[in-house]
């Protein structure tokens, strides 16, 4: 949320400078710098409210390193709001010259120029002409295999005893590049009874026009998405990413993660074919520093017979991939990125599962720049597959 100056100063107050946050923020633990710790960048945003520090590039630059995972936030024991302190200062003091923001903006105030850009991306993969896409667009290299983009109904009712109605968030990124999770999430919630409402007018969820400083435009978005969704169904999101950010924003609807929602139906009537495989869970920092719901994710895979499911070690730690940071500080990114690269190539992993399109581009990114031979898909695509298999036998 974003805080007058009187209050940004009140919060950073707040702050003991105990310390305990610094083991939990990956900037610090890169850096080793004070001045990229949670501490100490509450100590800077402090000084520059007060106008003790100038807001000059050196001040902005442990600003813009900082992820904004929350690490630090789910670390203190004095509860400083940590998401509150940054979004307002990136909101005050981010000087809105970024060029990722100025290319971004058009596609962020419209999901349908993003979708429709999928189309052209899409058929380039189809007659394997990505090469020539990357060679144009370096940012492509990112792309996973795209499936065929979609036209979404307003509403998908279900065949099933009712047991009541949902709305779904599209999301720029996960409408244009993960429309399978969406589709699988239509899928088993209709299974499951429950009617989805997609409204037609629904628009970016703002996480990353506030992450680059536009506080306007953001809550520009959170506006237009309050209007369109019905206050009486909760929104369900496929990106945690999004959810996150409408969970601290659009405070006049419930928001759930999908997982969370799926995990508390009642699933008796569904046959779910075993899968005798390791599976890996790695939890995006939005699941788990602010949507605290990443537990219902593994309780979510357990219902799959036979499955064995582990933690990826380090899920503590950000991958790099948040929102627009590859872009923004790609050198930071890739280094959190081969922390993680890293830990999958020592436990020869076959399949991951992530609840966030971020962390699912960029790590299947790394993956393939490293030869590493990974499937990363979302929680529901694997349970959706395992039912489809069911139902074919
Ligand atoms: S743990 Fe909380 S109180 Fe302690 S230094 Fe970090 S932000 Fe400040
Ligand atoms: S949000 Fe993440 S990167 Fe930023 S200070 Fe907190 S732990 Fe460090």
């Amino acid at each position: 949320m974003n805080l007058p100056l009187n209050k940004l100063i009140a919060e950073a107050d707040r702050c003991v400078v105990c310390g305990l946050c610094l083991p939990h923020c990956p900037t610090y633990r890169k850096t080793g710098s004070e001045a990229d710790s949670p501490r100490g960048r509450i100590q800077l945003m402090r000084a520059v409210a007060q106008e003790i520090l100038p807001n000059n590039a050196r001040f902005t630059a442990h600003i813009d390193l900082c992820l904004s995972c929350r690490s630090c936030e789910s670390a203190c024991p004095n509860n400083v709001s940590y998401g509150a302190l940054i979004d307002t200062t990136r909101a005050l003091y981010t000087p809105q010259t970024n060029h990722w923001h100025r290319l971004a903006k058009p596609f962020i105030r419209s999901r349908l120029l993003a979708t429709s850009i999928t189309w052209p991306l899409w058929l380039l993969q189809q007659l394997r002409l990505t090469g020539l896409l990357q060679r144009a667009f370096p940012p492509a290299k990112s792309l996973p295999r795209l499936a065929m983009p979609q036209r979404w109904k307003t509403y998908y009712p279900t065949t099933e005893p009712l047991k009541g109605n949902v709305s779904l968030f599209l999301g720029c990124a996960g409408s244009a590049l993960d429309s399978q999770s969406l589709n699988d999430s239509v899928y088993l919630l209709n299974k499951l009874g429950y009617h989805v409402h997609i409204p037609k007018l629904q628009t970016c969820c703002g996480s990353i026009a506030r992450q680059m400083g536009d506080a306007e435009e953001a809550q520009s978005l959170i506006k237009k998405n309050a209007a369109c969704f019905n206050p009486d169904y909760p929104i369900l999101t496929t990106v945690s990413g999004c959810g996150a950010g409408l969970k601290d924003y659009l405070s006049t609807h419930t928001i759930l993660d999908i997982c969370a929602f799926l995990v508390k139906c009642d699933w008796q009537h569904l046959e779910i074919s075993p899968l005798p495989q390791t599976l890996y869970v790695q939890d995006p920092c939005s699941l788990r520093n602010v949507l605290h719901s990443h537990k219902d994710t593994y309780q979510l895979l357990q219902k799959i017979p036979e499955i064995d499911i582990q933690a990826l070690p380090g899920n503590n730690q950000c991958c790099g991939g948040a929102g627009a940071y590859t872009l923004t500080q790609p050198a930071m990114a890739n280094a959190l990125l081969q922390d993680k690269l890293d830990t999958i190539a020592n436990r020869q992993l076959t399949l991951l599962a992530t609840s966030n399109i971020g962390c699912s581009l960029h790590i299947s990114r790394g993956l393939r720049a490293q030869n590493i031979h990974v499937n990363v898909c979302h929680p529901v695509q694997i349970i959706t597959r395992q039912i489809q298999l069911s139902e074919r036998n």
